[in-house]
């Protein structure tokens, strides 16, 4: 099986049925411990379970993202984490001891690699092989990535954003940056505070951006009511919100990733530059779902940019592609073999 293991979902493809699990990366805990909740039925509360708790804990339950910022902030709860999601696929399926490949961030570390390896590894994985985001998201979107060609990728997730130039089956750049879709919500829930007095939750951010949110101007405009409680009063109150405004919340955010992606065109060899004239920029993850984010990075970098066919699955499926053909791959960092 193949795991995308991102900082907002977590995605299991197997080949041959796809998708067969899409879930968010969060585990509840007791608070202070590293204890995972169980729900009143005895599973464990990760995943949905977990996501519902977020911003609605109790006092004594933390909801926790371990992988938020694009590091493994908690070693126990990313490996409860991958635990549950491969016994879950597990489950359903027959394979007893499977080959796994988990697409990682490529900003984490030596150390939290092997963190991950043995997760799955305790998980019932009988061998684990480590891909690097940006190189699953490239063959996730059909890109000629063992082709003498430069292909560009830029992976727009929740906690970090991966910018990756490729060209015969490895990463001949890249550049990871900590803004992605969590600051885009970020930046609306300080919009509506300095605009309205109102505070709202990480989740009604989350669901204007969805509904309303854009990058550039794209069709008509928009409103939406928007319900939070207000900074003076404390009371409950609703408000109406339109597109323009959420837009030049998401100014800053933005800017931050079309900067990491004029970088990595900067560094890159002239030659690959060359390439991406003709081959131009590919979007994926659920960031490049935001109306007129490709007309941004288009704007700012002058090349053709396309969104990957459907962006949220795309790593996921590239892991699957991945583990099918295995030896083609020269830098895979495996489990029994202690690369690390
Ligand atoms: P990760 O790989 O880091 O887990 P994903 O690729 O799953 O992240 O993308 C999650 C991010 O995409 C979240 O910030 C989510 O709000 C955002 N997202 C999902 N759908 C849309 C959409 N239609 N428009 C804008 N952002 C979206
Ligand atoms: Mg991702």
């Amino acid at each position: 099986m193949g795991i995308d293991l991102g900082t907002c979902n977590t995605l299991v493809c197997v080949r041959g049925e796809g998708i067969v699990l899409n879930e968010p990366s969060v585990v509840a805990v007791r608070k202070g411990t590293n204890k995972v909740l169980r729900m009143p039925d005895g599973s464990y509360a990760v995943g949905w379970a977990a996501k519902e708790m977020l911003g609605k804990t109790p006092g004594s339950i933390s909801a926790i993202r371990p992988l938020k910022d694009g590091v493994i902030s908690d070693f126990e709860i990313t490996e409860a984490l991958l635990k549950y999601f491969i016994g879950k696929v597990q489950g359903r399926h027959t394979f007893l001891h499977p080959r796994v490949v988990i697409a990682v961030p490529s900003g984490i570390t030596a150390v939290e690699k092997r963190a991950v390896i043995d997760s799955a590894e305790h998980a019932g994985a009988r061998r684990v092989f480590l891909v690097e985001e940006p190189m699953a998201a490239a063959i996730g979107a059909n890109l000629p990535v063992n082709e003498a060609t430069a292909s560009m990728i830029v992976d727009i997730g929740g906690g970090t954003t991966e910018v990756a130039i490729l060209s015969l089956a490895d990463i001949a750049q890249c550049e990871s940056v900590r803004t992605a879709g969590d600051d885009f919500d970020e930046a609306i829930i300080n919009h509506m505070k300095k605009a309205y007095n109102l505070m709202i939750g990480e989740q009604t951010a989350e669901r204007i951006k969805i509904e309303i949110g854009s990058a550039a101007p794209v069709g008509e405009e928009q409103t939406m009511e928007v319900r939070g409680r207000d900074m003076i009063s404390g009371l409950p109150r609703k408000t109406l919100v339109t597109s323009e405004e959420i837009r030049s919340a998401l100014q800053e955010p933005l800017s931050a990733i079309t900067e990491t992606v004029t970088r990595t065109l900067e560094r890159a060899e002239p030659e690959l530059a060359a390439d991406l004239v003709d081959n131009g920029i590919t979007l994926a993850g659920g960031g490049a779902l935001l109306r007129g984010i490709d007309k941004v990075i288009a704007d700012a970098t002058g090349l053709d940019v396309r969104q990957a066919e459907d962006p949220l699955t795309c790593v996921a499926r590239g892991t699957a592609i991945y583990l099918e053909h295995l030896e083609e791959w020269k830098h895979t960092m495996e489990s029994d073999n202690n690369g690390s």
